[in-house]
């Protein structure tokens, strides 16, 4: 059987179309030394009542990202099905194992569940987490907001974003979206590299995507998860789908034009030059990086391609060749 075709192996408890408020797991068969016939419980809430939009709410694509799981099992919790008109489909941890492990990726097969789009149903763990996703949950979506931040290597202004995208119509709704989050900023976002990732797979499908960088660091703030409460709120009420009035805040629109990105070329440790939010003039150091070899040497100067502002930078002190340090934007107002 091709692989497109066999079905998944994921069980859901809970039932799509049914109305009222659901608490299950999708259930991934996961044979291993410590249980042979076990599983992994990815837990998902199912929201629904009659016709309408339906929203897919999903934190933890990397694992030790915290503002959505927080801002989705509180929103779980809380949500009452009389003030929805549609269905919210959440989960807040996708890839549950990384989340318990407080890990990027997966300890079971190491897999970056934001590369692994469109996944297996016969692959790893990971693989088969993105299938599902693939096949059974973005088909029923209408509006997709996935939420990140840095994670233990990066760290970054609290900001909502979605893509430029060749579909203006597609472009415009989910601009529309990220203004209606109301993040500190908003940004339309350039990626370094789009192949397997969640948003690439949901955009190609049609469908309306926001997501998220609101910090990092491998930990959360009380602001930044009150933006992640707020946002996820006036996302649902946007899309007609939560009742209620948009609680506004203002932002300011960023664009990430090519040359965004810094890289490091060499191991060290590194020193931010600029903090989060500070102006930036093109060909200024924005960081060095300094060898730990031995006394004597120079720093690597990290210098800015273009004028804007710091958006996001390496986290922890020692980096390695090839590490994004800094990445810049640019005002759009
Ligand atoms: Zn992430």
């Amino acid at each position: 059987m091709a692989h497109e075709t066999r079905p998944s192996p994921i069980a859901p408890s809970v039932d799509f179309d049914r109305d009222g408020i659901q608490h299950g797991h999708l259930r991934l068969p996961h044979s291993r030394d410590d249980s042979a016939w076990g599983s992994v419980m990815i837990p998902i809430c199912v929201v629904k009542n009659g016709a309408g939009p339906t929203a897919l709410l999903t934190g933890a694509n990397h694992g030790d990202e915290y503002e959505g799981p927080l801002a989705l099992f509180d929103l779980a919790r809380r949500l009452d099905p009389k003030d929805v008109s549609g269905t919210v489909i959440i989960v807040p941890a996708m890839n549950y194992p990384a989340f318990r492990a407080g890990t990027r990726t997966s300890p079971i097969d190491k897999g970056n569940l934001n590369r692994a789009f469109p996944g297996r149903p016969d692959g790893t763990v990971t693989q088969k987490i993105a299938d599902y996703f693939q096949r059974e949950l973005l088909p029923r979506a209408d509006l997709v907001l996935d939420f990140h931040s840095g994670g233990r290597t990066l760290d970054f202004l609290p900001w909502c974003a979605a893509h430029v995208l060749s579909d203006k119509t597609q472009e415009k709704a989910s601009f529309d979206a990220v203004e209606a989050f109301a993040a500190p900023w908003s940004v339309k976002m350039l990626e370094i590299d789009t192949v397997g990732m969640y948003d690439t797979a949901a955009e190609e499908m049609g469908k309306i995507f926001v997501t998220t960088e609101l910090g990092g660091g491998g930990t959360s703030t009380a602001a930044s998860v009150r933006i992640a409460r707020r946002g996820v709120a006036n996302v649902l009420r946007h899309a007609g789908i939560l009742a209620g009035e948009i609680e506004k805040a203002e932002t300011t629109w960023l664009d990430m034009p090519d040359g965004c990105f810094c890289f490091a070329e060499a191991d060290g440790l590194i020193e931010t030059m600029v903090d989060l939010g500070e102006p930036v003039e093109a060909g200024q150091v924005v960081a060095r990086i300094h060898p730990v070899g031995g006394t004597g040497f120079a720093p690597q100067e990290i210098r800015s391609g273009l004028s804007g502002l710091l958006a996001a930078r390496h986290f922890p002190g020692l980096v390695q060749a090839g590490d994004c340090v800094s990445v810049m934007a640019v005002r759009l107002d």
